[in-house]
């Protein structure tokens, strides 16, 4: 895990730098309150930071409130680290935004016991994260994610004058799977159709379970060609595909309908919901039609 230190004392740096590189960090070093700040406003950056107070320019406890000011999906755990010591000191700092306190000199062992606080923390933010944005059943991402990613694929396709597919699916008849084999069973189906789906789709198109038996996939750069032919592909194979139900000894099969819209490059730009209605409209020709076909929205 990277570990950003800013120090001005050239000494208290390199010791910091050889602890941490002992300790199987990766320390990432800032000699002023002002590099820090830079590097906190990077994306991806570290997120584990440990701080010194008093420095030239922007001191820690100001680098601290900038922080916290910004109101970050990351967290970033912060430590300051000063040779200011008296309870009042160490109450200003806290409240300034830090984690966590450290009097200068430090010992050692317990500021790698202290940074160990912090990555349990920022890792257990990552997990709550992670969680939230997953389907607990299928492991693609629930729908409030898909969106959420959908919007920000839709401004970076639109600045970029390219094009966007969307793909709807849903089983047919999947009430009836549910109705004679159980729960159970249906809930197999639907994580073997998510691995097909998984497995099918390009690397950088992204899946989510959008309600019961419906999942939506986003394909940045496909036109609504290209995401029709690998939904058609989908649909082959699941066709031919036989999830086994181990209480029942029994291969069971089950077919799928897709409808298919797409943003493409240099056409007015859609809304979320436009390009949602649009494969929605012809995921419903598909069912209408008789099920198990791709549909492409015509305007
Ligand atoms: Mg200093």
């Amino acid at each position: 895990m990277r570990v950003l230190v800013a120090d001005d004392d050239a000494l208290s740096r390199k010791i910091l730098e050889e602890s941490l590189n002992h300790w199987g960090y990766e320390p990432v070093i800032a000699k002023d309150g002002d590099e820090a700040w830079d590097m906190l406003k990077e994306d991806g950056g570290p997120t584990l930071v440990i701080l010194d107070w008093v420095m030239p320019g922007m001191e820690g406890i100001e680098v601290c409130r900038k922080v916290r000011a910004r109101n970050t999906v990351n967290y970033f755990y912060i430590i300051l680290l000063s040779a200011k010591n008296s309870h009042y000191d160490v109450i200003k700092g806290l409240e300034s935004g830090a984690d966590d306190y450290i009097i200068k000199p430090f010992h050692s062992e317990e500021l790698r016991s202290r940074l160990k606080i912090g990555q349990r923390i920022i890792e257990l933010e990552k997990r709550i994260l992670c969680l939230a944005s997953t389907d607990y059943l299928t492991a693609l991402l629930n729908r409030r994610a898909f969106i959420e990613r959908m919007e920000a694929e839709i401004n970076r396709v639109t600045r970029e004058k390219k094009s966007l597919g969307i793909v709807i699916a849903d089983l047919d008849y999947f009430k009836s799977v549910n109705d004679t084999y159980g729960h159970q069973a249906g809930d197999l189906v639907l994580q073997e159709f998510s691995r097909l789906l998984c497995s099918s789709f390009r690397i950088y198109d992204f899946i989510g379970r959008y309600g019961g038996e419906e999942f939506i996939v986003g394909l940045p750069g496909a036109s609504a060609e290209v995401s029709g032919a690998i939904a058609e592909r989908v649909r082959r194979r699941f066709e031919e595909h036989r999830t086994l139900i181990p209480e029942w000894d029994a291969g069971i099969g089950v077919t799928s309908s897709f409808g298919v819209a797409a943003m493409e490059n240099g056409q007015p730009e859609l809304s979320i919901d436009g390009l949602i209605k649009q494969a929605d409209a012809a995921l419903y020709q598909a069912k209408q039609q008789g099920r198990n076909q791709v549909k492409i929205f015509r305007t």
